[in-house]
């Protein structure tokens, strides 16, 4: 059997080839950036996902579900049948505009709920519009994230420091509190880690440390909430094409090799990641609890 390098480049292997590989283009944006202006733009799977009803009647709510992960799990949930209420920056509203539109294009409730999670009352908000705005929760998608690349411990300010632990662990603790008391027997809670919570990078120190915490916070939640039917997972996403990266999550240089390193050459486009959410969310996946699934492009590592 042929190698996978010699597949890339022969072009035989679709896994490989089917999606943009690199060098990418140098694109830099103010954070949080638009997924719109994106080159290439990241597929979400607006015209690929097919949805066959795995969640029919459930209501949900994803953070960050402008753009990126938190968008393509947006258009999945929909097209299985949910309701979805996406919250986001109020900056990312023309990402946000299409992501209402594709919803309700799949015949379910849509609601859009601007804000910045990095405040408690916020986020005690959020949660009680998404419920009146759906008649309830039984889902919940805490994906939005914070990812600041710096250079060295002596250059992070506490103001970053903060902000990335306000949006990546504060934000996730309030949203869930405020959440659990809604939440009936078999609701699922999804969390969105990363790899570098197994391999940080040496400039994504305060990000690094974020998406271990919330690797804890899932298997210790998990057990908290098996008793009440509350099953707590996260996802652990590897290089993914989304503008978190073009928007300060990484130096140029590493836009234009993004997903090089990966066995596969290239990075993930969100779509491909949407169907672990989907599968975690479904209630036939009735006994995973507390774990991490991981799609990184073949490393093997998690
Ligand atoms: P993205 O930029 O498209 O999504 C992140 C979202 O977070 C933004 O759209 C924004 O709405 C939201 N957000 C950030 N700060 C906020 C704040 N203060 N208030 C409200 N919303 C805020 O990028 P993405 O890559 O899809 O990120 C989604 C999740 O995936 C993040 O948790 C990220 O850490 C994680 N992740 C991404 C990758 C990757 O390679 N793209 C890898 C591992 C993990
Ligand atoms: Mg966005």
């Amino acid at each position: 059997m042929a190698d996978l390098k010699s597949e890339k480049k022969s072009g035989n292997n679709t896994h490989a080839t089917q999606f943009p590989a690199p060098p990418f283009a140098h694109q830099k944006q103010p954070f949080p950036g638009l997924a719109g202006k994106m080159q290439p733009r990241p597929d979400h799977g607006e015209e690929s996902y097919k949805g066959s009803g795995k969640l029919n009647g459930r209501k949900v709510l994803i953070t960050g579900g402008d753009s990126g992960i938190g968008r393509a799990v947006a258009i999945a949930y929909a097209r299985e049948g949910a309701d979805v209420a996406i919250n986001y920056l109020p900056e990312e509203e023309d990402d946000a505009c299409e992501v209402i539109a594709l919803i309700k294009k799949a015949g379910r409730k849509a609601a859009a709920i601007p804000g910045d999670i990095r405040d408690e009352a916020f986020c005690e908000q959020l949660v009680s519009q998404a419920v009146d705005a759906l008649g309830g929760l039984d889902i919940l998608v805490n994906n939005a994230g914070r990812q600041q690349f710096c250079e060295s411990i002596e250059a992070l300010t506490t103001e970053a420091f903060d902000a990335t632990f306000k949006t990546n662990v504060y934000a996730m603790f309030w949203i869930t509190k405020a959440a659990i008391p809604h939440l009936p027997q078999g609701s699922v809670i999804i969390n969105t880690s990363s790899v570098q919570a197994y391999e940080p990078s040496e400039i994504l120190l305060d990000y690094a440390q974020t998406k271990a915490a919330i690797v804890v916070f899932t298997k210790s939640l998990a057990k908290q909430l098996a008793p009440k039917g509350i099953r707590v997972n996260a996802v652990a996403p590897g290089p993914y094409w989304t503008v978190l990266q073009c928007s300060g999550g990484q130096p140029q240089e590493k836009i234009e090799q993004f997903g090089a390193n990966a066995p596969l050459g290239r990075p993930g486009q969100p779509v491909e990641i949407a169907l672990l959410y989907v599968t975690l969310a479904a209630p036939e996946n009735s006994y995973s609890s507390g774990q991490v699934w991981c799609s990184d492009g073949g490393t093997g590592t998690l």
